[in-house]
């Protein structure tokens, strides 16, 4: 059976409220917590420090009650109604600390990806450019090991922090194999990113043009002025060659065509500038994302054969 929007969670608010570093908002509207704006509700607990994580974390799993992170919500489908509270990083940092170049970055995991892409910018600091544009946190960044055509972050990443479902941080050296295209592949369900270490390629002046001119890109081939999620679908990478006859296809070159450019759902359209973006025109929620991607795909698959994976997270809740 379904829960009701956070029943047990309401059973153990009141310890919740006691714990200090912890901003709760019950039965919150959801919708400004996602870059695509769906229609959604739920319990919101802001956290502000890693000490009133862990402790909230321990008396979730002792009330063997789930829970869902968000990031910036700029790859996430939202509920319309989470059962299981919502939590969102918050941790203090102190932005003087990019005020110089350093070896290594020691950086909370809700830190955004915009602020280090500007002191990328400043400093031109190299292998920073592979974010370029990136709305994210750091945690879901490296959560879904970001990349553009420039390169991935999963290569920056040195270390990274962990706290488990149970309250205890692990610390994980970066190892090969630890990313692959658009995942992790170290994190377990429930475990989240509270800090990572970031290590770059040296200075380079001509990086801080690098960044101007993708920028500059990007502005002309996505629809940045629109409420979307990024990319809905992976680009499709087959070693054999064997279904599509060559080795990549991107997502959004096969959904221009199949002819599906413009085409909507109630407020939901893909996008005419880009056909791999979907854009909430007014008041989508997860159930029409849902249906547009259902019939994208059954398209994509009478043409093509093959199966598109979505790389935007659609939660379970
Ligand atoms: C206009 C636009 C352009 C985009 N362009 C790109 C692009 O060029 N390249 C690209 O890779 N992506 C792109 N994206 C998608 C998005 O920016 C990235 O996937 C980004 O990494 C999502 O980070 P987030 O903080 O918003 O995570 P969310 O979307 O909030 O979460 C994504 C996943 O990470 C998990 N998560 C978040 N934080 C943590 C944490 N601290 N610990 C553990 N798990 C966590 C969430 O539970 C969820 O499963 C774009 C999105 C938009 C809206």
């Amino acid at each position: 059976m379904v829960e009701k929007l956070g029943t047990g969670f309401l059973k153990i608010i009141n310890d919740i409220k006691k714990i200090s570093g912890l901003e709760i908002f019950e039965n919150q509207d959801l919708k400004k917590f996602s870059t695509m704006r769906l229609e959604s509700k739920g319990n919101l607990v802001v956290v502000k420090t890693i000490k009133a994580l862990s402790d909230l974390l321990k008396l979730l799993n002792k009330e063997n009650q789930k829970f869902h992170i968000l990031g910036w919500g700029a790859n996430q489908l939202l509920a319309k109604e989470f059962s299981v509270p919502v939590i969102k990083l918050e941790f203090d940092f102190d932005k003087s600390y990019l005020s110089q170049v350093r070896d290594e970055y020691i950086l909370p995991a809700s830190v955004s990806i915009p602020v280090l892409s500007s002191h990328a910018t400043k400093f031109g600091l190299k292998g920073w450019e592979v974010f370029t544009g990136v709305p994210a946190s750091l945690g879901g960044a490296i959560f879904m090991n970001a990349g553009t055509n420039l390169g991935e972050i999963g290569d920056l990443v040195k270390l990274v922090k962990i706290m488990t479902n149970s309250g205890d941080i692990i610390e994980r050296v970066i190892q090969k194999g630890d990313f692959s295209y658009r995942k992790n592949n170290f994190l377990k369900e429930n475990e989240i990113i509270v800090e990572a270490t970031l290590v770059h390629h040296g200075v380079d002046e001509s990086i801080k043009n690098k960044i101007k001119d993708y920028l500059a890109l990007r502005n002309k081939t996505q629809p940045l002025k629109e409420f979307t999620c990024g990319c809905i679908f992976k680009n499709y990478y087959d070693e054999s060659k064997t279904k599509l006859g060559m080795k990549t296809c991107r997502a959004g070159q096969a959904i221009d065509i199949i002819g599906l450019k413009g085409f909507q759902i109630n407020s939901l359209r893909v996008s005419p500038k880009h056909a791999n973006f979907m854009e909430n025109l007014g008041d989508s929620n997860i159930e029409d994302v849902s249906k547009m991607i259902n019939k994208v795909k059954k398209v994509l698959n009478w043409q093509f054969g093959v199966d598109f994976e979505t790389e935007v997270k659609i939660p379970k809740d």
